[in-house]
């Protein structure tokens, strides 16, 4: 097992990126370690509540923490991708960023309606990618039992932005 301190020192800090005054997290370096790789989804595994039918994450960084998890817990994946990529039939969901919209979208009939699903992804900032993920499985029927990420960025609102769901991290940046 490695201390949080050694953990956090495989996250990069690239600032300015991907636009001037953000401080961007890099998580290559941890994901190419294995004892790190390692560390981090036996960390996220013990953050899932028992009987979890299915682990869903983000695209894309969502996909490579979420699938290792997924694969931990012997359970299947269920990706939440960027529209346009999916064939039909997809259920799809329109969601506001700091500047215009994104939307996500699932493929329809890969959620079993009353699935208990764990969702993913590497970085919690607003919150608004996570909120729109739980919200899309939830308008498919699932019950998302909580939501897991490998880093928080603290002062973004995220926690706030996702209140009254059960919200776990791994790592905590300020
Ligand atoms: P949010 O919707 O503002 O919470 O942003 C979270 C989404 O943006 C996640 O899918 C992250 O992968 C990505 N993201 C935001 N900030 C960072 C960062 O500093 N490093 C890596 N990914 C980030």
């Amino acid at each position: 097992t490695m201390s949080d301190a050694e953990l956090s020192g495989f996250v990069r800090d690239v600032p300015d990126y991907p636009n001037d005054g953000i401080m961007f997290k890099d998580i290559t370096g941890l994901l190419v370690d294995p004892k790190a790789l390692s560390e981090a989804v036996e960390r996220l595994a013990a953050l899932v509540p028992d009987d979890v039918d299915l682990v869903s994450g983000m695209e894309a960084r969502g996909f490579i923490v979420g699938a290792a998890l997924a694969f931990r817990l012997g359970v299947g994946f269920v990706p939440v991708r960027k529209a346009g990529k999916l064939p039909p039939p997809t259920r799809s969901l329109t969601y506001g960023l700091e500047y215009g919209e994104a939307t996500v979208e699932i493929r329809e009939g890969t959620v079993p309606v009353g699935a208990r699903v764990m969702l993913v992804d590497d970085v919690l900032a607003t919150g608004g990618t996570a909120a729109a993920g739980a919200e899309l499985l939830e308008q498919l029927g699932a019950e998302v039992v909580g939501l897991a990420f490998l880093l928080e960025l603290e002062g973004l609102g995220g926690r706030e932005r996702l209140a009254g769901r059960s919200v776990s991290t791994v790592l905590l940046a300020g």
